[in-house]
């Protein structure tokens, strides 16, 4: 019986999504053995149910969770509860979900100041009124995942390569550890920095 999978987005830019489909012809050969139950980045399938009949969030269990992106806001926060328990596995899949990533750099300033100079009177948009309505609320800060909830497998990277995203999978699916590189392109570079801007 396929092995179900859940993948999820959060605070992200879809870039860790397209690792997974760019696992191309290994995706071809692992989609016998998984069976995909969420997948935005590929299925139209709706948090509150497809006709919006579900008061909570649901989303359907899984053996394997893939979640990328930081919590930035309260839907983030209740979408990561919910894979949490309906996952068995949880993987925080790319640097945003293991560290909170590029999006984090937002925590050197309050919510105050950013939505201040993001809705600015500089603004070259002739309504500059911070929006209120239909927006889930802001966090204080961004947070990487296991700030806040669980999380078993770490796939950092930006996105992960996908064939370390195939490697998680496939040693999952074997009910085994995955085997994991510990070390970044920046250990294994041969350059050497002698100053600022003096590399050889
Ligand atoms: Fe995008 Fe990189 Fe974050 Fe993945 S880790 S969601 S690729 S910014």
């Amino acid at each position: 019986m396929p092995v179900k999978v859940a993948s999820e987005w959060l605070n992200s830019c879809s870039g860790c999504e397209i690792a997974i489909l760019n696992l191309g012809e290994t995706l071809l050969d692992l989609l016998p053995e998984i069976e995909f139950v969420h997948i935005p980045v590929l299925m139209d399938h709706k948090h509150y149910g497809q006709l919006g009949e579900k008061k909570e969030i649901d989303i359907p269990k899984a053996v394997v969770g893939l979640l990328s992106g930081g919590i930035r806001n309260e839907e983030h926060l209740e979408v990561a509860h919910e894979m949490r328990k309906k996952c068995d596995i949880l993987i925080a899949l790319g640097t945003c979900a293991t560290h909170g990533g590029i999006p984090a750099l937002i925590n050197s300033f309050t919510n105050d100041e950013f939505l201040k100079y993001y809705y600015s009177t500089d603004s070259t948009e002739p309504d500059t009124t911070i929006p209120d309505q239909g927006l889930s609320p802001l966090l204080k800060r961004c947070y990487a995942l296991d700030e806040k909830i669980d999380v078993d497998i770490y796939l950092p990277g930006c996105p992960p390569h996908p064939d370390q995203i195939a490697t998680a999978i496939l040693a999952l699916l074997n009910g085994e550890t995955p085997d994991l590189p510990f070390k970044s392109v920046c250990d294994t570079c041969p350059a050497i920095r002698k100053g600022k801007g003096d590399i050889t």
